[in-house]
């Protein structure tokens, strides 16, 4: 069996029954998410707009894409037609802007919320008040074209095990709350090559593995 495919069966035998693995795949060539594919992998995640639009039009039509990277108002118009869940969802604006795009194509647009959980500046994510405001207006409807699944955090990049567990500790208290008001959220977002384990042993069932399955990045 291709090394490729053993990694992938790595990670997924980890998941529970209900869990997805993200094979990231930014920076890979179009041929690596190829080999994945015929391991049978269908879920990538791409954090660039751009790297996406290239990549979606050379693969398979079953992969489910997966936008997990910070993702700018302007540029949802080119994933919208195909995307099928984004992770980064971090502002009402881009909210918004989700929602128009999925009604021009005449779909509901999939969705997590994106908490910042980490202290680092750097990571994206909404506070506890914006993302409660948030919830409140996608409850009363105003974005019938999108869909919540659940939400993403991204804990600190740090070798503090215990703070990292406290992250994401507190956001899976925040899925639970969550589902309880919104039976679609199904999904919590959390862990990538790093910290997984921890994020596992706290409830996360979307893993999202970059160099993991794939080696170092160039870049
Ligand atoms: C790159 C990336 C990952 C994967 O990172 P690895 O360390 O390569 O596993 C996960 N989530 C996001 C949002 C990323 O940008």
């Amino acid at each position: 069996m291709d090394k490729l495919c053993k990694k992938i069966e790595f990670y997924k035998k980890l998941l529970p029954p209900d869990g997805l693995l993200v094979a990231v795949s930014k920076t890979r060539p179009v041929e690596t998410l190829r080999r994945a594919y015929n391991c049978g992998q269908r879920d990538f995640g791409e954090n660039k707009v751009q790297e996406l639009r290239e990549k979606q039009p050379l693969l398979p039509g079953d992969i489910r894409w997966h936008m997990i990277g910070h993702l700018q108002r302007n540029k949802v118009k080119y994933i919208a037609p195909y995307v099928w869940l984004i992770h980064s969802v971090d502002n009402e604006k881009l909210l918004r802007e989700i929602d128009k795009q999925a009604e021009k194509h005449n779909r509901v647009i999939p969705f997590l919320f994106q908490i910042k959980i980490a202290e680092e500046e750097t990571k994206f994510g909404l506070t506890e008040e914006a993302y409660s405001e948030l919830l409140e207006k996608y409850r009363a409807g105003l974005f019938p074209h999108t869909l919540l699944k659940g939400l993403m955090g991204m804990a600190t990049n740090t070798p503090d095990i215990r703070k990292v567990d406290k992250e994401f500790a507190y956001l899976k208290r925040q899925f639970d709350v969550l589902r309880k008001q919104v039976p679609t959220a199904e999904f919590l977002s959390m862990g990538m090559t790093h910290d997984y384990e921890i994020a596992l042993r706290n409830g996360a069932n979307i893993i999202r593995i970059g160099t993991g399955i794939f080696g170092a990045r160039k870049k």
